[in-house]
């Protein structure tokens, strides 16, 4: 038997083949993969992980590919940075940054997930990717595509940073760009989805592609010498990537690899586009939907596809969410670059923000193992910081002069 056994509605259960299905039928709930644990237990060992390569695909047990991986080869396991500085400023004696900033190829944590999407739409026969994207999936998809050899259609809203608007561009796939926010864009792409036979990566291959975001959580464990932490700090935007270092963390239980989840899985917003987090502290298990307003733009989705589930997996967790203005994005990115010479795009400032109040709040104490996530990379969101980390000193060529000045 296969180890991915269906595709089945998290809802009310029903199952389907394993094809580019994302919705059912029946109850319009999404479609998640379920695999054959008990299969995949008696493959899979710590050693035969760490024998594997070193790469996301070290974990293909647990993902959502029947073959070898033929996308994204080289994505994931980057490193698990022990954040001595930034732990002492904020007293805290075990944290660590999962650093997705450097990941293969285009700098952010959706690597991971195009590289599992991409893999199983040729699986499944595609030849045209595309995807409705707040910036950093598009960059990865176009990328990908490009290598693959496949046809590519980008989505992306219409205020974009330049920099992800030209990690796009430089791939040469058709770029769309949308006049109204992500969720305008999203919306156009489903319609477009149910016309036209392509692998759109998060909306028909959502169900694979969110299962690529287990990786930051198998990842995390192996790192810190199979032992899952005792809190994890995680941007949100439709909240899956929340949902499946949740399902990850359980999954390595379930298959025998470490022993009972109790991690606290917290979850971070931006003050400006919050309707996950804003749910949570209002005591709400719905959220909602807003019209985004923030410099986070990656993590700009107002109508977020996994906000309930998310909500669900921090209650259950006993995580907690929290917010950051603007102003606390920004000092975020400086804390983290002056502690840990790591420059974060803006989604990293969130959670670097949200890691500091939850500290403050004495919900993360010091003795505590903490992972913050930082999934993408600060030379692309260059806007956010450039008005605020001042100028070069400019000097003419002259040992006096330098003197001058340093002397
Ligand atoms: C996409 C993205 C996330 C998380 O997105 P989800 O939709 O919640 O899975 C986090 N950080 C960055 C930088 C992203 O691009």
């Amino acid at each position: 038997m296969a180890k991915m056994q269906a595709l089945n509605c998290r809802e009310c259960g029903k199952e389907y083949p394993t094809e580019a299905l994302h919705v059912c039928e029946l109850c319009f709930g999404p479609l998640e993969v379920k695999y054959n644990y008990t299969e995949i237990k008696q493959a899979i060992s710590r050693a035969s992980i760490e024998a594997g390569p070193r790469s996301l695909w070290r974990y293909s047990a647990l993902l959502p590919i029947e073959g070898t991986p033929t996308v994204g080869i080289h994505a994931g396991f980057t490193p698990l940075v022990r954040a001595n500085n930034l732990g002492a400023f904020l007293g805290l004696d075990e944290l660590y940054i999962k650093n997705d900033c450097v990941n293969h190829p285009t700098l952010s944590f959706k690597d991971r997930v195009v590289a599992v999407a991409l893999t199983r739409a040729r699986e499944l026969g595609y030849e045209t990717a595309a995807c409705a994207s707040t910036g950093n999936l598009a960059n990865s998809v176009a990328a990908h595509a490009a290598q693959a050899g496949m046809q590519c259609y980008v989505f992306i809203p219409g205020d974009l940073e330049t920099a992800k608007v030209l990690g796009n561009l430089i791939y040469r796939p058709k770029v769309i760009e949308v006049e109204g926010t992500y969720d305008d864009v999203n919306r156009l792409c489903s319609e477009i989805a149910a016309e036209r036979r392509w692998a759109f990566v998060n909306v028909n291959i959502r169900p694979y592609y969110a299962e690529g975001s287990k990786t930051l959580a198998f990842e995390t464990v192996e790192q810190l010498g199979w032992q899952a932490p005792d809190h994890v700090v995680v941007p949100m935007a439709s909240g899956s990537l929340l949902t499946k270092i949740w399902k990850g963390l359980n999954e390595l239980h379930t298959v025998g690899l470490i022993g009972p989840v109790s991690t606290k899985v917290n979850g971070a917003q931006a003050e400006g586009c919050s309707p996950i987090a804003t749910a949570f502290k209002q005591g709400r298990d719905f959220f909602k939907p807003v019209k985004p307003n923030t410099i986070a733009k990656s993590l700009a989705i107002g109508n977020p596809a996994d906000g309930y589930y998310a909500l669900k997996t921090a209650m259950e967790s006993g995580g907690q969410m929290e917010t950051v203005t603007d102003e606390e994005i920004v000092e975020g990115i400086k804390l983290l670059a002056q502690t840990e010479g790591i420059f974060t795009e803006t989604a990293g400032g969130v959670t670097i923000g949200v890691l500091q109040k939850l500290v403050k709040q004495g919900i993360i104490k010091k003795e505590d193992v903490t992972v913050a996530y930082i999934t993408g990379n600060g030379l692309k969101t260059q806007e956010a910081v450039v008005d605020s980390v001042g100028r070069p000193i400019r000097i003419p060529p002259s040992l006096v002069k330098f003197e001058q000045m340093f002397g």
